[in-house]
């Protein structure tokens, strides 16, 4: 199956297509995600069945928020379909 080329909105690199985001943040982007304090940010899954979970990558604290920043930019980070983590530009979220 072939999906159509994603650009990422931050970087305006590559980002991996999807049919479901069609403007989310590339891989590389997301590893930059921080928070309004600049302490960089991890996100992963609750479990193999889903779920959303962010922590401090420095202390391994969790972080009760899906909001963090990528250069500069506010973004939302959730739990993709079927597993993994979306990010996108806050201001661009509709629902
Ligand atoms: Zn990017």
């Amino acid at each position: 199956m072939n999906l159509p080329e994603q650009t990422c909105p931050i970087c305006g690199g590559p980002a991996e297509p999807s049919i479901r985001f069609l403007h989310w943040v590339c891989f590389e982007c997301c590893r930059k995600a921080v928070d309004e304090n600049g302490r960089p940010l991890g996100f992963g899954n609750e479990s193999f069945s889903g779920g959303f979970v962010a922590w401090y990558k420095d202390t391994n604290e969790t972080r009760d928020s899906h909001i963090c920043y990528i250069n500069g930019i506010k973004c939302w980070a959730g739990e993709a379909h079927m597993g993994g983590i979306a990010i996108h530009i806050y201001d661009q979220i509709r629902n």
